[in-house]
């Protein structure tokens, strides 16, 4: 839309700025909710002794869990930024970004599963930059300070991840049909998976991770090993790029059978090859 006057634009702002308070207060609200319920569940199982579904024996501790839990605050905060940021910026080259706009149905439900296809991509590549030399110290290292997170650490990234994460929402409304209800179930399916792939708990069906013609998606035990290990398996939710690429962690399958096996006794990693223990936090 181009030619519009300063009323228009300033309407423009604070509809904006007030569906991103809103954006806000629901990520907020869902990331506390979730994780919280997740660490308890963690906390719970820890407690009876029990390995079901539970991926190692150690967990954050008390310490650990509050810098995870600031760290995704604030880069809750800073996802909202940037979006503001980068709307604004589109505004001065006359581009509004206007999620109001009711899409037929044709185009809104292929656009769910695209949206995830989509973001399984760019995190995919921008996560392997982000694991580059250059890079690691200034943009990654925050989020890999957990070695065994809980579910708090799904956001707990430095400012740079943070802004480069928050951006992809922009990046995919200026590229592809999208609306708000697409975006806020987005927001929300995005949430429940980045913090339960955090918790050390795996409640994914085998089969969709690990079949030899349906398992491609990633799961808690997938993202997990990329904490331990570091370099391999940066994908998301799908499998895919690290197969394609290599990246993939040669021990991933048998780690996941492990860890869903009935001898599951918390120590799956033990079956890692060269298996050398990184630092963990916590007991
Ligand atoms: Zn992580
Ligand atoms: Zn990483």
């Amino acid at each position: 839309m181009t030619g519009f006057s300063e009323l228009d634009l300033l309407a423009q702002f604070h509809r904006t700025w007030d569906k991103l308070l809103t954006t806000a207060f629901v990520t907020l609200f869902t990331y506390v909710i979730f994780c919280s319920a997740m660490v308890a569940l963690i906390l719970l199982l820890r407690r009876s002794g029990s390995y079901k579904f539970r991926i190692r024996a150690t967990i954050s501790g008390v310490a650990d869990m509050r810098r995870e839990l600031v760290q995704s605050i604030l880069s809750i905060s800073i996802f909202q930024i940037a979006m503001v940021g980068s709307r604004v910026l589109a505004m001065g080259f006359g581009i509004f970004i206007d999620l109001r706009d009711p899409l037929p149905l044709w185009k809104i439900v292929p656009s769910f599963p695209l949206i995830f296809i989509a973001h399984d991509a760019y995190f995919y590549w921008t996560h392997r930059v982000m694991h580059l030399s250059g890079f690691y110290r200034t943009m990654h290292r925050v989020h890999h300070r957990s070695v065994a997170p809980t579910a708090y650490a799904a956001y707990s990234f430095a400012f740079l991840e943070a802004w480069i994460q928050g951006s992809f929402l922009v990046f995919y409304v200026l590229l592809f049909p999208a609306n708000t209800t697409l975006i806020v179930a987005f927001v929300f399916v995005e949430i429940i998976y980045n913090s339960t792939i955090h918790s050390g708990v795996d409640p994914f069906p085998p089969w969709l991770v690990t079949h030899r013609i349906f398992g491609w998606v990633a799961g808690s035990v997938y993202h997990d090993l990329h904490h331990r290990t570091m370099n391999w398996n940066f994908g998301l939710y799908f499998r895919l790029w690290d197969r394609l690429m290599g990246t993939e962690h040669p021990d991933f399958v048998r780690i996941h059978n492990y860890i869903h096996s009935p001898e599951n006794d918390g120590g799956a990693y033990k079956l890692l090859s060269g298996h050398r223990p990184r630092r963990e936090g916590g007991a």
